[in-house]
């Protein structure tokens, strides 16, 4: 091959961003791209529920999670700049709550964009090749056998195998000397051995959710909860996953209403007992919460759902109110790496240089992406690092060949 070569080693979010950036920069740079699946950029048709939630306005380092110093130094762009770099590529946007995703509301919008790009720059696309090897020389590298002057690394995670990313990257960067933060499946659901609970399957309720561990509050948020089969998921237990790592004895305490405060509550309930006692308590409760989740409070204090509102106890009212309000459910674990959006852990960042993405351990070798021990919270923040560090790693590699 003549002239300068770069491979990038997998054709996701990342590793896209990083083989455009470089031709940009230089056109006569050779770069090809090796994917192990039979087409790149798989998993950006799932990612926002078929519609790619890309970045979003709320850019706040609260929203990411690794090395703040680290973070602070790759989160230096605004959503605005990932977005006219979609525009850039031919891709409007459009909001909603801050999310921002493909005007045409389709994550193939992106994906074609980026493909279609990397097939204008004459970028060489290797699907179905795995890389099994990476080897440094003096002043290069072999990938699979075959020589280039850089490699970057942006094969992603291990979660949702299915859309290409099955951790083999990982064992490629400890052959060249880097190490790993222990790895854990995030942004999934929470699973559930608790009896009683698979009548909820199904439901949807508006929720505080706060993590616990042996009683330790480990964080809280709020939003939508989908209860699943033995499962607990929905935007707000996703976001808490990444905090169940290492952790035991997990539960979930649920505040089902949480814009009404305990004791407004006992006193709506206490009104309907005084004005109308015939009252039956899961028409009560069904007035409050969704039937069905009225019906698991009621199980929890194993009263009767027929029971008249007048011959329900003092006690027993402040025990629904105390589960209406503090409704628990017990956590096995999370539901794996399968069911994980993004993997938590990764190549450790200090092993990185923020600025370029080049290996502090071997020249010329770059890491983007999941595969790195960062990661953010669902609505855009995960794809927002993987573009970014992305461009950050194919800007670096061609000024490390232009040095
Ligand atoms: C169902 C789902 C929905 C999601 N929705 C969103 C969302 O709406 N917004 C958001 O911000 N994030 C979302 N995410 C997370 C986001 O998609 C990832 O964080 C992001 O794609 C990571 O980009 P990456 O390029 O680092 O890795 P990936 O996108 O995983 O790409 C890595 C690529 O490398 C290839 N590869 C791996 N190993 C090798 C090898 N040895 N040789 C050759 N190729 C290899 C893989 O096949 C893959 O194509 C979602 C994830 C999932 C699973």
């Amino acid at each position: 091959m003549k002239g300068k070569s770069i491979a990038v080693i997998g054709g996701g979010a990342s590793g896209i961003c990083a083989a455009l950036e470089a031709k940009y920069n230089d056109s006569s740079i050779n770069v090809t791209v090796f994917e192990r699946l039979p087409k790149t950029a798989k998993k950006i048709l799932a990612t926002g529920n078929g519609r790619c939630n890309f970045t979003n306005e709320n850019l706040s380092p609260k929203h990411f999670h690794g090395d703040p110093l680290f973070l602070r130094k790759i989160l230096t762009s605004s959503y605005a700049d990932t977005e006219n770099y979609f525009r850039s590529l031919g891709v409007l946007s459009y909001h909603e709550d801050g999310r921002i995703y493909p005007r045409s509301q389709q994550a193939a919008s992106i994906r074609e964009a980026l493909t279609d790009k990397l097939n204008k720059y004459g970028i060489t696309i290797k699907t179905d090749t795995p890389v099994n090897s990476i080897d440094k020389f003096k002043n290069g590298f072999t990938v699979n056998g075959e020589y280039f002057d850089v490699v970057i690394v942006a094969g992603g995670g291990k979660a949702s195998s299915v859309q290409g990313s099955d951790g083999s990257c990982y064992k490629l960067l400890e052959h060249l000397g880097h190490t790993k933060t222990p790895l854990y499946p995030a942004l999934c659901g929470l699973s559930t051995n608790e009896k009683g609970l698979n009548m909820l399957k199904g439901v949807r309720a508006e929720c505080k959710a706060s993590l616990f561990s042996e009683s330790h509050l480990l964080g809280e948020e709020s939003g939508e909860v989908q209860f699943t089969d033995k499962a607990v998921s929905g935007i707000p237990v996703m976001n808490l996953s990444h905090l169940c790592k290492d952790k035991k004895d997990l539960c979930l305490n649920l505040d089902l209403c949480e814009d009404i405060s305990e004791a407004e509550l006992s006193e709506h309930i206490n009104n309907i007992k005084r004005n109308s006692p015939d009252k039956e308590l899961e028409t009560v409760l069904s007035g409050i919460v969704n039937s069905k989740l009225g019906f698991a409070v009621m199980n929890k204090e194993n009263i009767k759902p027929r029971t008249k509102i007048g011959q329900v106890t003092q006690r027993e009212l402040s025990a629904i109110c105390d589960i209406l309000k503090s409704f628990h459910i017990s956590i096995s674990g999370t539901k794996g790496f399968d069911s994980a959006q993004i993997t938590c852990g990764g190549i450790k960042t200090h092993e990185v240089n923020p600025e370029t993405m080049m290996s502090e351990i071997v020249n010329g070798l770059f890491i983007c992406g999941e595969i790195l021990d960062i990661h953010g919270d669902c609505g855009g923040y995960n794809l927002h690092l993987a573009w970014t560090t992305g461009r950050i790693a194919g800007n670096g590699a061609y000024e490390y060949l232009n040095k």
